[in-house]
């Protein structure tokens, strides 16, 4: 048993609020009608699913009618993708699509297949802090170009994207924009009254909700293809019995990120996270931040990469330790190429490979990241004095 369970891995999934469960709990027993139904308990669901929707559209300054409820972020962005692709080729406007390098694979691999269905795309490059340029974007506009997607903030490297200037493009050109908002929706302020977005895709389990119950926002007007059929839920978008407890889930998650917003919380946590990367880069020679800084960072996150030694490495030593931490060297497929997002950002393959990514959640506390701060130096060193490639100048 270790002293200290410092769970550092809140990209890939946050542990659910206790408040969260609470409020699900009842609609996986005693309320358990079918929001379709009209009797007492089918209308006690629907009004669960309708509050849950009206919380979840306050969360970005949307309206209630806009909110899609989906199996999870991947589909929300699969229905965005595919959905506007097919219903604008449909009208006749064109059939080419516009993404970035550094897009999760729910959109790369979307944008990719819409291509062996004889639509064209363009990936983006970014720069060495993985960034869009929107200059870049509209020069890549065609007057066939139907879509442009491009991620709020990615997971990798926490860089959040100039979404404003980047819709602005799309605006003048008529084109329809689409947002990956996955690591950004519930962490930073968003308001879709604001962003010139047509499209915003979010997930519960990456802010504090259940996994398995994703949200695309829809600006009105805007016209998809549905990529489910069936009896017509959400709006005819996506067919299936809705999953009421796990929207219910997701409302209670959203109402209270927004709580936390409206506190500065991302705030406090910026602040955390600015003394973590402080702290690797003057405790570990060598180590170096993915990504931006300040305000064009995650609050929540913070990236490295490590010279001389494997991700995987550090990995296995911090959790044995009680550190849970991620590395881009060696995605879930067990791949050993290295992260293609790195790359995207111009490291090379060594660097790549040795890269760390310690995401905090708001019970991260000054004590932990002291702990790690204590543990990671010594890893560094042990792995070091093992390495080939680190010779002793
Ligand atoms: C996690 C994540 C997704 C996928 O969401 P799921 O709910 O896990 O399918 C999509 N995009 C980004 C940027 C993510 O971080």
């Amino acid at each position: 048993m270790t002293a200290r369970e410092v769970y550092l891995d809140n990209s890939a999934t946050t542990k659910m609020d206790p408040r969260v469960l609470e409020a699900m709990l009842p609609y996986w027993s005693e309320n358990y009608g079918n929001p379709n139904s009209l009797h007492r308990r089918g209308r006690e669901a629907r009004s669960a699913v309708d509050a849950a929707r009206a919380s979840v559209a306050a969360l970005i300054n949307a309206e209630p009618a806009d909110i899609i409820f989906t199996g999870a972020g991947s589909e929300a962005d699969n229905l965005a993708v595919k959905g506007a692709a097919w219903a604008l080729k449909a009208k006749g406007k064109g059939n080419h699509i516009i993404t970035s390098a550094i897009e999760h694979h729910a959109i790369l691999d979307s944008v990719k297949w819409l291509g062996r269905m004889g639509f064209e795309y363009t990936i983006l490059p970014v720069d060495s802090k993985g960034m869009v340029s929107p200059e870049a974007l509209e020069a890549a506009i065609r007057p066939d170009t139907v879509l442009v997607t491009i991620l709020f903030a990615n997971n990798e490297v926490g860089t959040i994207e100039p979404i404003k200037a980047l819709g602005e493009v799309c605006r003048r050109h008529g084109v329809m924009f689409h947002t990956d908002a996955v690591q950004a929706a519930g962490h930073i302020n968003i308001d879709v009254k604001e962003l010139p977005v047509d499209m915003l895709t979010m997930a519960a389990h990456k802010m504090y909700g259940p996994k398995g119950i994703g949200a695309l926002y829809v600006r009105r007007g805007v016209k998809l293809i549905p990529t489910l059929h069936g009896g017509g839920q959400e709006f005819g978008l996506r067919s299936g019995t809705e999953n009421v407890a796990e929207i219910v889930g997701f409302g209670k998650a959203a109402e209270i990120a927004k709580a936390r917003l409206e506190a500065g919380e991302d705030k406090k946590l910026a602040a955390l996270r600015d003394y973590f990367i402080e702290g690797v880069l003057s405790s570990v020679p060598e180590s170096y931040l993915t990504g931006a800084t300040g305000e064009e960072r995650l609050p929540f996150h913070t990236s490295f990469t490590v010279k001389y030694i494997e991700g995987e490495g550090m990995l296995l030593l911090l959790d044995a330790a009680g550190i849970a931490a991620s590395s881009g060297s060696a995605c879930t497929s067990g791949s050993l190429e290295p992260s293609y997002v790195l790359l995207a950002l111009g490291l090379d393959h060594a660097t790549a490979h040795g890269s760390l990514r310690m995401t905090m959640s708001h019970d991260t506390t000054k004590e932990d990241i002291d702990y790690v701060l204590e543990k990671l130096p010594q890893i560094v060193e042990k792995l070091r004095a093992m390495s080939p490639f680190y010779n002793k100048k």
